[in-house]
C-alpha cells in the first residue's frame, strides 16, 4: 500500500478538511452553514467553490467533471464535460464556475421519466446536493446531484430522499422540542447498508448466455455439494478473494467510504460487505457507489461480481441490511435507550412512533423492495417472508407489556413503572437480537430492515421509512401539543401505552420462516404481498398518495410515474429472461442433448449386434432423455407464445400479472426438466460451464 491508511482514507474527496484548506474563510463558514441548515447558496460563494474545487480536482489528476445522479433505473449517471475553455489564439484555460457547480443540464429524454416529461421537453436538470461531498473517480471530478425536470418534477432517487430527510428532521424537531428538549434543531436519519455479493470467475462466466442477459442462472442444478454444510459463512478468504476484497477496501476508503467489515456469507462464493453508517443521502450515494467499485475492482481480478437476488437455484440469494435510525443534531440517537427517565421517554415515543408507522404503511415498505429479482428470495426461506412484521426481543417487548399493563417492570432492578414516571432501567443491546428471520429487527439502538434485495438502491426503502415515521411524528405531536409542561409525562405514557395496543399486531418475535407464521399473520390481518405485481399496486392506494402529498415527498404525478416504471422495469426483466432462457434451449441445450442422445443412440445400435452385452440401462436413459426433449421442446414453444400473449395488451399491471401467473410457470417447468436431465450429461456435452465450476472454481 503506497499510503498509510489515514492519509489514504478520502484522498480522492473534496470533503470538510479539503474545504477548510482551499477555501477562503468566509466563503468556508458559507458553505458550511448551507451544508448545515440547507440554506440556499450564493452565486458568489458558488463561484468560489467551484474554483477551490477545480484546483484541487486538477491537482488530483482531473480533466473534467460531471454532474452525478441516480435516474430511476436504479443505477446511476454521468455526462463528463472537460474544464478545457479556448480563449482565443488556440489556446485554452480551465474553467469551472459556481453555475457549473450548481447546475447542469444533461439532454436526458432516455432516461425513464413515466411520462413526466415528454420528449419535445426533454431537458432535465440537475443540482448539486453540496450535503453529499464530490471526489474524483477516473480523472473526473464527480458532483453528486439530484435530477429534476424543468417543471421541478424529480425524476431520480435523490429529490425524495432528501424531501423525505426534512420531513422527517421538521416533525421529530418539533416534537422533540413539544418534549422539552429545545436544543435540538435538526434530525437526520443515519443509514448502514450491509451489501451481500458473488465473486465468479470472468472466463467461465462470459460462457453463459444468462448470466451475461440477466444476471442469474436461468438453468443449472446444485453439485452433490452446497451449503448445506455451512461451512463457507465466516469461513476462511481463499487468496483471490482476499486479494479482490483489499483492493476494494483500498478503492472505497479512498473515496471517503467507510467500508468496515467483510467476511464469507452462507452460499460457496458468496460474501459480504458493511461500512459504518452516514447520513441517508451519503449511505445512498456510497453504496451506488459500492456496488460499482465492486464491479470494476472485479474485473480487475479476472472476477465478476454478481448483485443479482437470486444468481443461483439451490442455494442462498444476495439481499441488503438497511440498517436505519435517527440522530439530533446534539448527538443523540433517538432510537439508543437512555440513562435518564426523560431520555427513556423520548425513546419509547420514537421507537413507538416506528412501531405504528411500521403497521400502518406495511404495505409501503413491501412495495420499497419489490422487483422481479428480489421475488425470488422473499418467503422462500432464505430471506425474510413477504409479510412485513417487526421484532423488539423480549425484554422491549415486556417494557411495552408492563405499560400495556401498567404493571411493573424487572431486568436487572426492579422499577415501579407508575402512570406518569415512565423510570425504565438502561438497558443493553439485546442479546436476542440475533433472530435472522424478522424483516425488521430492533437490533439495540437501530432498526434493521432485512429485505431489500442485494442490487436495490436504498433510496426507496429510506424514503418510505422517512415519511411514514414522520406523518406518525406529526400526528404525536397533534395530540400533544396543548398538553401542560407538567402533565406531559403522563400524556405520553397514556400515548405510548395506546399505540402500542393498537399496533402491537405488526410485533412478531418468533421464526418468521415457518408455515406457521404466515398462518398467523393471516388471522392478524398483516398484509402478504407474494409477488411483485401483487406490491405495486399499494403505491397508488389513496392512503398512500396522501401521506407523500402531505409531505411532499412525491406530488401525485410522481407517485404515478414510478409506479409505471416499476411495473416496466418488472415486464422488461421477465421479458428479457423468458427470450433468453429460449435462446439457450433452443441454441445450447436442446442441441446438446440431441447429441448425447445420438451417441447413446449409436451405443445402443453397436451393443445390440453384439450378442449377451446389456444395454437396458442405456436404453431407460435414452427413453428418459428423449421424452425430457419432447416435453422441453414443447415447454419451450408455449413459454414463447405466452411471452407474445403477455406482450399483447397495453395495461401494463395486466401484463405483470400475465408474466407472474403465466410466463413464470413455464419458465419454472422448463428449468425443473433441464435441471433433472442435466445431472446426465458429461461435462463435454454442456455448452456451458455447470454450478460446480461456478461456484467451487475460485
Ligand atoms: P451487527 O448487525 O452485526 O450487530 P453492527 O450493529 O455493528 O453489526 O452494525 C451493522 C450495520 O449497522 C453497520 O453497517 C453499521 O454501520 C450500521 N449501524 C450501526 N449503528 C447505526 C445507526 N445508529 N444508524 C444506522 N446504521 C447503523
Ligand atoms: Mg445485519
Amino acid at each position: 500500500m503506497e499510503k498509510k491508511i489515514p492519509e489514504l482514507y478520502g484522498s480522492l474527496v473534496f470533503n470538510n478538511k479539503i474545504m477548510r484548506e482551499k477555501l477562503p474563510k468566509d466563503v468556508y463558514k458559507a458553505l458550511r452553514k448551507t451544508i448545515e441548515n440547507n440554506t440556499h447558496l450564493e452565486l458568489d460563494v458558488a463561484n468560489a467553490v467551484a474554483t477551490a474545487m477545480k484546483e484541487w480536482a486538477i491537482e488530483n489528476g482531473a480533466t473534467h467533471f460531471t454532474h452525478w445522479f441516480q435516474p430511476m433505473t436504479g443505477l446511476t449517471a454521468e455526462k463528463h464535460d472537460s474544464f478545457i475553455s479556448p480563449i482565443g489564439d488556440g489556446e485554452i484555460a480551465m474553467d469551472f464556475s459556481g453555475k457549473e457547480l450548481v447546475k447542469g443540464e444533461p439532454d436526458a429524454s432516455s432516461f425513464p421519466s413515466g411520462g413526466l416529461r415528454a420528449t419535445f421537453e426533454a431537458r432535465g436538470y440537475t443540482a448539486w446536493d453540496p450535503t453529499s461531498p464530490a471526489f474524483i473517480k477516473d480523472g473526473t471530478l464527480y458532483i453528486p446531484t439530484a435530477f429534476c425536470s424543468y417543471s421541478g418534477e424529480a425524476l431520480d432517487k435523490k429529490t425524495p430522499l432528501l424531501r423525505s430527510m426534512e420531513t422527517l428532521s421538521n416533525e421529530a424537531t418539533k416534537l422533540l422540542n413539544l418534549l422539552g428538549n429545545t436544543e435540538v434543531t435538526s434530525v437526520s436519519t443515519t443509514v448502514g447498508p450491509e451489501q451481500e455479493y458473488f465473486l465468479i470467475d470472468k472466463n467461465l462466466y462470459k460462457k453463459r448466455k444468462d448470466l451475461v442477459f440477466t444476471g442469474r442462472t436461468l438453468l443449472g442444478t446444485m453439485p452433490p455439494k452446497g451449503q448445506e454444510m455451512d461451512d463457507h459463512y465466516f469461513g476462511t478468504l481463499k487468496p483471490r478473494v482476499s486479494a479482490y476484497m483489499h483492493d476494494l477496501d483500498e478503492e472505497l476508503w479512498k473515496l471517503g467510504i467507510p467500508a468496515k467489515t467483510k467476511h464469507n456469507e452462507v452460499a460457496p462464493a458468496q460474501h459480504e460487505l458493511a461500512p459504518v453508517f452516514e447520513t441517508a443521502n451519503v449511505a445512498v450515494d456510497h453504496n451506488q457507489l459500492t456496488m460499482e467499485i465492486m464491479k470494476k475492482v472485479a474485473e480487475k481480478h479476472g472476477l465478476v461480481c454478481l448483485l443479482h437476488e437470486k444468481p443461483f437455484d439451490g442455494i442462498n440469494g444476495s439481499g441488503k441490511h438497511n440498517n436505519w435510525s435517527m440522530i439530533t443534531n446534539t448527538g443523540v440517537n433517538l432510537l439508543d435507550p437512555g440513562k435518564t427517565p426523560a431520555e427513556n421517554t423520548q425513546f419509547l415515543i420514537f421507537l413507538i412512533a416506528v412501531v405504528k408507522a411500521v403497521d400502518e404503511y406495511a404495505d409501503l415498505m413491501r412495495l420499497s423492495v419489490a422487483t422481479a429479482g428480489n421475488d425470488h428470495r422473499l418467503g422462500a426461506n432464505e430471506a425474510p417472508p413477504a409479510i412485513v412484521s417487526m421484532f423488539l426481543g423480549d425484554e422491549l417487548t415486556a417494557i411495552l407489556e408492563s405499560i400495556e399493563s401498567d404493571t411493573f417492570f424487572g431486568t436487572q432492578k426492579r422499577v415501579r413503572m407508575e402512570t406518569g414516571a415512565a423510570v425504565l432501567p438502561h438497558f443493553f443491546k439485546d442479546t436476542t437480537d440475533r433472530n435472522r428471520t424478522s424483516p425488521f429487527a430492533f437490533t439495540g439502538n437501530k432498526f434493521e430492515f432485512r429485505m431489500l434485495g442485494s442490487s436495490l438502491s436504498v433510496s426507496g426503502p429510506n424514503i418510505i421509512l422517512n415519511t411514514s415515521v414522520a406523518e406518525i411524528l406529526s400526528q404525536f405531536y397533534e395530540e400533544l401539543k396543548n398538553t401542560k409542561p407538567e402533565d406531559m409525562e403522563a400524556a405520553v405514557y397514556e400515548l405510548v401505552k395506546r399505540t402500542f395496543i393498537e399496533h402491537k399486531k405488526i410485533i412478531f418475535n418468533g421464526n418468521g420462516y415457518t408455515d406457521e407464521w404466515v398462518e398467523e399473520a393471516k388471522r392478524r390481518g398483516l398484509p402478504n404481498m407474494r409477488s411483485t405485481p401483487d406490491a405495486l399496486p399499494c403505491f397508488i392506494a389513496e392512503k398512500n398518495v396522501k401521506l407523500f402529498t402531505k409531505h411532499h415527498v412525491f406530488t401525485e404525478g410522481e407517485i404515478h410515474s414510478r409506479y409505471e416504471i416499476l411495473l416496466e422495469d418488472y415486464c422488461k426483466t421477465l421479458h428479457i429472461e423468458a427470450k433468453t432462457m429460449k435462446d439457450m434451449m433452443c441454441r445450447d441445450f436442446l442441441p446438446a442433448l440431441s447429441k448425447y442422445t445420438t451417441k447413446l443412440a449409436r451405443a445402443i445400435q453397436t451393443k445390440s449386434q453384439l450378442t449377451d452385452i446389456p444395454c437396458t440401462g442405456e436404453r431407460n436413459l435414452l427413453s428418459t432423455l428423449s421424452n425430457a426433449y419432447d416435453d422441453l421442446y414443447t415447454l419451450e414453444e408455449k413459454l414463447e407464445s405466452q411471452t407474445l400473449a403477455a406482450e399483447s395488451t397495453d395495461d401494463l399491471l395486466e401484463t405483470a400479472k400475465y408474466y407472474c401467473d403465466l410466463v413464470i410457470p413455464y419458465m419454472n417447468a422448463i428449468r425443473l426438466i433441464a435441471d433433472s436431465v442435466e445431472e446426465y450429461l458429461p461435462d463435454d456435452i454442456l455448452p456451458y460451464p455447470n454450478y460446480e465450476q461456478l461456484l467451487f472454481s475460485l
